[in-house]
Order: C-alpha cells, then structure tokens, then sequence
C-alpha cells in the first residue's frame, strides 16, 4: 500500500485544484497492455511498478480509463488510448484516437533493449500518462499543461552508449548520502549497471508515510524503519558490498579512515543539505535533486578542476531565505531552529504545542520538511512557499535516479577531462535534450571554491587528505 494522500497535496499545489478535484483526478484507472517481447513486457512492468504509486492501475477484468498499449493492440474500448513504440533508438508515444482506424499499432519490439534506457523510458512513459490523463483541463502554468504529441524519447539523448554501460565500475571510498526518492530510484537504476567494490548509504532518517508514494524499495508497512538500513536490506546488487549507516554525512565521516569519503553520490533534498556536504570538501561528487515536481537537476565535479561545486550551484538564494521566514512563520520556530536537519526534543516540544494532535516523541528524528508537508495537506499551509514543499511523484526521483545512474558511467569516462559539461537540467514532463547538457563554471562569490586568479578558491584546493 502506498500514501496517496502526498500524491493529491503535489497535484494540489501543481494545479490549484481543490482536494476533492485532486483526488477525483487521481482516482484514475490505467490499464497497460504489452505485448510478447521480452523488453516489452519488462517494459510494462516497470511503467506499472511507478505508474501505480501515484494512479490506480487495472487489472486486466477490470474497466480502465487509459489503456497504455506497449508494443500492442489495444484490447479495451476505454476513452483514451496511449500506443508506445519501441525501438533500438527510443521510443515514440502517441495519443489515439479509439477506434480511428487511421493508427496502425508496432507490434514487432526489438529484441535486445538496455536495462537502463529501459527504465528511463519507463519513467517517461509514466510522466506521459499522467499528464495525458491527470493533466487535461490542468492550469495552463502546471509543469505538464503542454503534452508533446507525438512524444519522442532517443536515447541518443540521454548522451551513453549501450557499449559504455556495459563497462564495470569499481566504487570505493563511496558514500550515497540520503535514502530517500532519488536513491531509490539511483539503486533501481544501477541494477541494470556493472558495479562492484563498495558503498556506504549515509541518512539519518526513517521512513515516513509520505514516502511511499515515491521510493521503490518502501511501502507503507516500513513506516518508522531507518531508510538506509532498508535500502542495504531490500538492494541486492550482485558485487556491490552496502553499509547502511544512521546519521548524517559529518558525523559518518569521523568514524572512516582519514575521515574522509573520496567520492560522494548526494540524492539530499535541500539546497543547504547540499551545501554543507561541499563543506566536508569530498574529492568528487554526483549528485541529483528535484524541483518539486518540474525540474530535475544533475550535477557532477571532482578536484582539482575548473567546474562549479555543490555549492555554486545550489547557492543560497534570497527564495531560500523567504521560505525560511515562511516556514518559520507558520510553524512557530526561529530560522534557527527551521535550519536544524531534524527535529530534536526541544523542537518537537515546541511543535507539539503549536499544533494540536502532534505527539512530540513521534516527531523527533524526523525532519521538519516532512511535518509541513504533512500540516500543509492537513491545514491550509499551501501558499507560494508551499508549493516548494511539493513532493514529487515516483516517475520524477526515479527518473532523477536514473539520471544520477547515467552522470556515475559518464563521469567514470571522462573524469581525466579537465573540462566537460558538468550540468544538466530537465522538465521530467518533456524529451530530454542533449543541448540541456552544459559546462558550469565556478560561482565568484562561492564560500567554498570561489575565483581562482584572486587566490580565494583556497578551500576547493585538493585537501591534502587525498594526497596521500
Ligand atoms: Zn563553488
């Protein structure tokens, strides 16, 4: 069972519409058809595994109103109708018209498909589903208002070679910092990789109910479990040794060898999470976060180099500082206390006290982010700053994992290139673009790495930790 109470507060806050219209959108029900091909119906099950933690799916008895047909006639007379076409290319989703006679169904799949370009395309087809049939009459500013028709994923895009994810990679000295959405769908994606060596998986957090609707591994059952401890559970990647680990990044870091971790994997989800893990000055860093639910942003660098750092690119904004007053606000807390990662006895008492029917032990160790969410679908907390609180839905972190996935094999093929593109940014409701790929420089102003010609990028110089 999954949480569908955060999927309606993300439409909400998307859309403006009322709880009622949401959850009446929601209650959707897509049917998916595949046909016999292995990638095909690998496919299929892929697209239902995200597509059914944000949208009801059918069963084959029962009545639909989408039917998704991969690779396949369709078998239903429901309203409206998705035909995918696969192809060693990418693949290529259009919307019919059931019944025109004027659309002929590619039932011939090819027979060899990567895991990875697999999953992304589900993620996509997902995202398309969605907007096609929660997105009508949507809000003309809602990230998914525009539907491209037809909807044409290549792979080429994705800028890997099916060669270069078949190339083994050794992680060690890794650490993945945060269990939550974007490392679900990071581990999900990396199955279809070849890694060996190790990893430690770094949170301090449990599971919420929240997120189920979006983290493959966790259901609704492992609320209160530690995430990391889950993940290392329920991940098994063949040559691949996890260390689950709850507590944060800096305090991980003190108890390994030179207490240090060379590579860090950041799947966090705030901007000043971000920030403080470049404060640790790993060597090199991958890292994948989401906008609520329309953007996606990849971002890799290691030292020394010429590129932008986490910090640079997830600068503090004057936004952030505003929402922080917000949040604030709204929760009676100091920014101070906003900007603790989690919620500690003192605030808990505060929080207990300021909403009533919160338990303040069952809050502790948990993080604030995650209880005004909760107060922002209870109350009526949903303002501009509230819809920065929006969950995304499963395809989104997955998809932003899956990205994260692709940046870890073209890192590890170009990481001996001073000078390569470092940045990416998506619409995970469009085809991505190779263009989208592009090269950030150091931000002047950044506390950590800052202008090299003027002597302040001191901090970004490769510590000598790492020397030896
Ligand atoms: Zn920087």
């Amino acid at each position: 069972m999954y949480d569908t109470e955060e999927n309606i507060r993300t439409l909400m806050s998307a859309t403006g519409l009322s709880h009622e219209e949401a959850t009446k959108k929601l209650a959707i029900r897509v049917r998916v058809t595949c046909g016999n091909s292995v990638p095909a119906i690998k496919l299929a099950e892929d697209v239902q595994r995200l597509l059914e933690r944000t949208i009801a799916v059918a069963e084959p008895n029962e009545p639909c109103d989408v039917e998704l047909c991969i690779q396949a006639h369709p078998v239903t007379n429901a309203p409206m109708h998705l035909s995918v076409e696969v192809s060693i290319d990418g693949i290529v989703i259009r919307n019919v018209i059931p019944g025109s006679e004027s659309h002929s169904y590619e039932v011939d799949a090819p027979t060899d498909l990567h895991g990875l370009f697999r999953k992304a395309a589900a993620c996509y087809i997902a995202g398309h589903v969605i907007a096609c049939s929660v997105g009508q009459q949507a809000d003309a500013s809602s990230p998914f208002a525009i539907v491209p028709e037809p909807f044409v994923f290549n792979f080429a895009a994705l800028g890997v070679t099916a060669e270069d994810l078949e190339r083994p990679i050794q992680l060690t000295d890794t650490v993945l910092v945060g269990a939550g959405g974007v490392a679900n769908g990071f581990l999900w994606a990396a199955d279809e990789l070849k890694l060996h060596g190790e990893i430690a998986i770094v949170d301090p957090k449990k599971v919420s109910a929240g997120n189920s609707n979006r983290c493959l591994y966790f259901d609704l059952g492992d609320v209160g479990r530690g995430k990391a401890e889950l993940l290392a559970e329920r991940v098994n990647l063949p040559g691949l040794h996890i260390t689950p680990v709850q507590c944060d990044l800096h305090r991980h870091l003190a108890d390994r060898p030179g207490k240090k971790a060379t590579r860090v994997i950041v799947t966090t989800d705030s901007r000043r999470a971000r920030r403080s893990i470049q404060g640790e000055l790993p060597a090199e860093v991958l890292d994948a976060s989401t906008t609520d639910i329309s953007e996606i942003v990849v971002h890799s660098h290691s030292l020394p180099n010429e590129g932008a750092c986490l910090s640079c690119i997830y600068a503090h904004t004057h936004d952030e500082l505003q929402q922080d007053k917000h949040l604030a606000e709204k929760l009676g807390l100091t920014i101070e206390e906003i900007r603790t990662p989690l919620i500690d006895r003192g605030i808990a008492t505060k929080l207990a006290a300021n909403f009533p029917g919160v338990d303040a032990e069952s809050i502790i160790g948990t993080s604030l982010d995650t209880f005004y969410k909760k107060q922002c679908g209870e109350g009526a907390l949903l303002t501009k700053a509230g819809k920065q609180a929006a969950a995304p839905f499963a395809f989104i972190s997955n998809l932003a994992g899956v990205f994260l996935a692709l940046e870890l094999v073209r890192f590890e093929k170009n990481k001996n290139q001073s000078s390569r593109d470092n940045y990416f940014f998506a619409s995970p409701w469009q085809p991505p673009h190779r263009s989208l790929r592009r090269r950030r420089r150091r931000l002047p102003t950044c506390e950590f790495c800052g202008d090299p010609h003027t002597g302040k990028a001191l901090r970004l110089l490769w510590p000598e930790r790492y020397l030896a």
